[in-house]
C-alpha cells in the first residue's frame, strides 16, 4: 500500500468526504487507517465519513482474506466502493462526433458508443438535441434507459463556467453564454455536469492516468485546437469563469499569422491543422483530398517521403510548439507535462528536436526540466474523464445534497 498523501484537501468535512471517496475508489480494498494516512484526515473523521457512506450504500466493508490467514484475532476490515450503487455516463463532444461511455460506480466500463455529428458548428438547441439523441442511443444499445443513470458528465472544447453550467464560448456551438447544463438537465431529467474537455483529460490523468503521483502537472491536448489542463497542488486550476489555459492563443509571433480567434500570432495559427494546410496551399499549391483530415494525411505522407517543402511546414510547427511548451514551463514549473490527443499521430509535435528545443528555452534554476510524456489515448479516455467527473458530481450530491 502506498501511504503517500496523494491529495491535499482542506480540513473541512465537505471536501474531506470527496477525498475519502477518491482514496477508496483508487486503492480499494483499503483500511480506514490507510485512508486517514492518504488524505491527512484524522482516523475519527474517516470513521465518521465512511459510516455515512456505508449507510447511504455508496461503499461496503470487505474482509481482507490475506490478513485473516496471516494472523489470529480480529480480521482486518477493508472498504471498497459498491459498483452497483450508481451508473453514470461520460460524453465527449467534438466538432465531428460525440462519444459516450457508461460506467458503474467504481468506474468500470459498462458500455460505449459513438455518433457522428451532423454539423461541426451548431445552434445550442441542436447541440442539446444531438447530445440527448446520442445518449439515448447509447443507453438503448446497452439495454438501459435514462432512469438507470444518476448523472451525466459532458466535456467539450471552449470556455466552460463549471459554477454556473454555462458554455461561455465553444467552437462547437454558435451562441455564447449557453446554459447547456440546465438545457440538458431539463430534457434528460438527471444531474448534468459540464466541463472543458482538456480539464477532463487532466482529471482522468490525475485519477487513473500518468498524473496519479504528480502534484503539479500540465496536460496539453492537441486536437483541432491546442487545449491545456493545469493541475496545481493537486487541484485543477480553472481561471476566472472557466477562462484561462488557452495555450493555443498565447502569442508566439508579433503581428504573426491570423488565428481562428481573429487575433494574430497565436500558437494555434502555427500548429493547428488549418494553419498547416493554409501554409501548404500557399507554398505547394492546392492539395487533393476531400476534407482537411485527408489533406493532412497527404501532407504528412509528402513530408515522410522526403518532400522538403512539406517537411519544413511540419518542422516550423514543431519549433513554434516548442516555444509554446517553454512558455508553459517558465510560468508553471510543472514536474510533468503530458501531451495527449488524437493529433499525436503527427509526431512532429513531440519528436526529440521539439523537446530539446523546449529545454533550451526554459529557465533552469530549481532543478531538472520537467518530464514530458506522450499519452496517445483515444476519445474513449476523454469520455472516461467525463464519466469520472460525473461520478464525483454524484458523490457530491449524495453526500451534501
Ligand atoms: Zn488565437
Amino acid at each position: 500500500m502506498n501511504n503517500e498523501r496523494t491529495y491535499q484537501f482542506s480540513d473541512n468535512r465537505e471536501s474531506g468526504k470527496k477525498a475519502v471517496f477518491v482514496a477508496i475508489r483508487q486503492n480499494a480494498p483499503i483500511a480506514r487507517i490507510d485512508i486517514a494516512k492518504q488524505t491527512g484526515l484524522s482516523p475519527a473523521t474517516v470513521t465518521s465519513i465512511t459510516a455515512e457512506m456505508i449507510t447511504k450504500g455508496l461503499i461496503e466493508e470487505v474482509t481482507n482474506p490475506n490478513q485473516n490467514a496471516a494472523r489470529r484475532g480480529r480480521p482486518r476490515v477493508d472498504l471498497q466502493v459498491r459498483s452497483d450503487a450508481h451508473l453514470v455516463a461520460g460524453m465527449k463532444l467534438t466538432d465531428k462526433y460525440a462519444t459516450v461511455v457508461i460506467v458503474d460506480f467504481v468506474g468500470n466500463r459498462v458500455a460505449e458508443f459513438s455518433n457522428p455529428s451532423p454539423a461541426a458548428f451548431q445552434p445550442a438547441e441542436d447541440t442539446r438535441d444531438f447530445l440527448q439523441e446520442t445518449l439515448l442511443m447509447a443507453l438503448d444499445d446497452a439495454g438501459l434507459t435514462i432512469k438507470a443513470l444518476s448523472g451525466v458528465g459532458i466535456g467539450l472544447p471552449g470556455v466552460i463556467d463549471t459554477d454556473t453550467g454555462l458554455v461561455r464560448w465553444s467552437p462547437t456551438i454558435m451562441e455564447r453564454d449557453v446554459p447547456l447544463q440546465q438545457m440538458l438537465h431539463d430534457v434528460l431529467g438527471v444531474a448534468v455536469f459540464i466541463e472543458n474537455d482538456a480539464n477532463l483529460v487532466a482529471l482522468a490523468e490525475q485519477r487513473f492516468g500518468l498524473g496519479t503521483k504528480a502534484r503539479n502537472f500540465i496536460v496539453i491536448t492537441i486536437e483541432q485546437g491546442v487545449g491545456m489542463g493545469i493541475v496545481i497542488d493537486g487541484k485543477i486550476y480553472r481561471g476566472t469563469g472557466g477562462g484561462g489555459a488557452e495555450l493555443g492563443h498565447t502569442k508566439v509571433h508579433l503581428d504573426g499569422a491570423l488565428c481562428r480567434c481573429g487575433q494574430r500570432g497565436c500558437l494555434e495559427a502555427y500548429v493547428g491543422d488549418y494553419a498547416l494546410l493554409r501554409e501548404a496551399s500557399t507554398t505547394m499549391g492546392p492539395l487533393s483530398g476531400a476534407n482537411p483530415e485527408q489533406q493532412m494525411q497527404l501532407l504528412m505522407k509528402e513530408a515522410q517521403s522526403g518532400n522538403q517543402t512539406a517537411l519544413s511546414i511540419f518542422q516550423r510547427a514543431g519549433r513554434m510548439f516548442s516555444m509554446g511548451l517553454a512558455n508553459v514551463v517558465n510560468i508553471f514549473a510543472p514536474e510533468l507535462i503530458i501531451l495527449s490527443g488524437e493529433r499525436l499521430q503527427y509526431d512532429f509535435l513531440y519528436d526529440d528536436d521539439v523537446i530539446a528545443s523546449m529545454k533550451q528555452s526554459i529557465v533552469q534554476v530549481a532543478g531538472p526540466p520537467p518530464e514530458v510524456r506522450v499519452h496517445k489515448w483515444g476519445d474513449r479516455m476523454w469520455a472516461m474523464g467525463a464519466a469520472t467527473y460525473a461520478l464525483e458530481g454524484v458523490i457530491d450530491l449524495e453526500l451534501h445534497g
